[in-house]
């Protein structure tokens, strides 16, 4: 189910080092945010919506890392299954890589 481009458009946010992006529905269908770090300007975190506007999609380009235990960037997944707390567990692709470029 890959979603190429977001065919609803990019929303650039800005904040603090170290925080998510706060958007998890009510998005524009089929859209991105993509959070930028608001004193360096350095790309942190991507989000894709789904058609219902709910994320779908994290990519995290920069966050903690004081354990030395991430690779940048790596993805992360958005499961729904109880609607009050969904999961977001990181993406293991088949050949082990950390990306899936069905999402850009
Ligand atoms: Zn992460």
């Amino acid at each position: 189910m890959g979603m190429a481009k977001p065919s609803g458009g990019v929303k650039k946010v800005y904040g603090p080092y170290g925080r998510n992006i706060k958007e998890i529905i009510n998005e524009t269908p089929n859209s991105r945010i993509d959070y930028y770090d608001e004193k360096t300007g350095k790309l942190l975190q991507q989000r894709w919506f789904d058609a219902d506007g709910k994320a779908v999609w994290d990519r995290d380009w920069d966050h903690n890392n004081s354990n030395n235990t991430h690779i940048f960037p790596h993805d992360h997944y958005w499961i729904w299954d109880n609607p009050v707390h969904p999961e977001r567990p990181e993406y293991k692709g088949p050949n082990g890589e950390n990306t899936n470029l069905s999402y850009c």
